[in-house]
């Protein structure tokens, strides 16, 4: 198969996730296994025999939802509630959900109420990840989300089965970190949406499969010959970048991604493990060593500073905030990060997304204007 014939195959595993969960389960024998945003240890699933598989929401008439979720709730939940009603989500063995705002704690109880026959796993991080105890607290937590899958699986997890998948993830992380500088490079090839889809089919296929398709496609663009951009290169950060109509826009605007620092992207590889300890320490050390992180606290914000360092190093002409609808997390951190971006001289454009939109006029309007200001 040529590079771009697994660029067609990824951009099609990520527009239709049920379709490519389906054929997976099909592919490796493997169940599925459901994974909520924000971070998951999907290394222990992927022990298990299971097929991780990312929750990230989705467009869906939002009709069951209302039951367990207020509307000022962030539509990724609603529409993983909704999935969940509706039995999208049947095909789960089940599901790990991590704590990290309000909306996840308070659905970590209703899931249990509205899609009993899944059973969930939840799991909490540390706030204070830099000091030992935070440290030791991570790895006992990682320990006892293992033994919860167990008693789902009826398995027991070898440290050895954990080293396999731990080993696995990390050529994962390392494939997608030369993936993302890579593409950068290539922006008349990747663009803003391709980028994000070929990322995001990761969530949907056994990442020993999905891994080496993105080396093949490094293979291949390294093959292609560098062009000069005439556009405008732009850093983003944020929880997602999606609905992916939305990039479109920044295509037709010849604005590339020379970066992100988004949650459902870089923000989950961008993190080199530990290599010191044993497998539950490497893991636990990854979480720790996380920073410029909205959900991972940090006493001293560094997101301020990791946004102008990026657009330094990668020469980016500007940052845009993609600030989902009542995300708290991330509306804290902006009035912070606003200030170094403008003290640094940085421009930036601020668009709040939500799944569920589907008219594009007015963030057409807004980016045309940021790319001609820009020009
Ligand atoms: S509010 Fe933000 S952090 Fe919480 S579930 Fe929604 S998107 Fe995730």
């Amino acid at each position: 198969m040529s590079y771009q014939d697994i660029i067609k195959k990824l951009e099609t595993a990520a527009l239709h996730p049920a379709k490519t969960v389906t054929e997976q389960i099909r592919k490796t024998g493997k169940d599925a296994f459901g994974c909520f945003p924000i971070y998951t240890p999907e290394e222990i699933i992927y022990a298990a025999g299971l097929l991780p598989v990312g929750m990230w929401g989705g467009k869906t008439e939002l009709k069951l939802a209302d039951k367990y979720l207020q509307s000022f709730c962030c539509s990724i939940m609603r529409s993983n509630i909704e999935y969940g009603l509706k039995g999208t989500y049947n095909m789960l063995k089940g599901i790990i959900l991590p704590t990290f705002c309000d909306t996840l704690k308070c659905i970590c109880e209703n899931w249990k109420a509205a899609v009993p026959h899944i059973p969930i796993v939840p799991i909490v991080y540390p706030q204070n990840r830099s000091i030992d105890a935070g440290f030791v607290y991570m790895t006992e937590e990682l320990q006892r989300v293992k033994g919860e899958m167990e008693k789902i699986t009826g398995r027991t997890l070898s440290d050895d089965d954990l080293e396999e998948a731990w080993e696995l993830y990390e050529e994962y992380r390392r494939t997608m970190r030369e993936f993302t500088d890579t593409a950068a490079e290539y922006p008349q090839i990747i663009g803003a949406k391709r980028r994000h889809l070929l990322i995001k089919a990761g969530y949907f296929m056994d990442k020993r499969e999905y891994t080496q398709d993105i080396r093949e496609i490094i293979a291949g663009l390294k093959d292609e010959e560098k062009k000069p951009f005439a556009g405008n290169r732009v850093v983003v950060t944020g929880l997602l970048a999606e609905p992916a109509e939305l990039l479109d826009i920044f295509e037709e605007n010849q604005l590339a991604f020379a970066a992100d620092d988004l949650a459902q992207e870089s923000r989950q590889f961008r993190t080199p493990g530990g290599t010191e300890g044993s497998v539950w320490q490497r893991m636990a050390g990854r979480i720790c060593d996380q920073r410029g992180d909205t959900f991972l606290y940090e006493e001293e914000k560094s997101r301020g500073q990791m946004l102008i360092d990026m657009v330094k190093e990668k020469e980016a002409d500007a940052v845009v905030i993609f600030m989902m609808k009542f995300c708290d997390p991330e509306e804290f951190d902006y009035p912070i990060y606003k200030k170094e971006l403008e003290a640094a001289g940085i421009p930036m454009l601020y668009l709040e997304i939500d799944q569920q939109m589907d008219s594009f006029e007015q963030i057409r309007t807004r980016v045309q204007s940021f790319a001609e200001m820009l020009a």
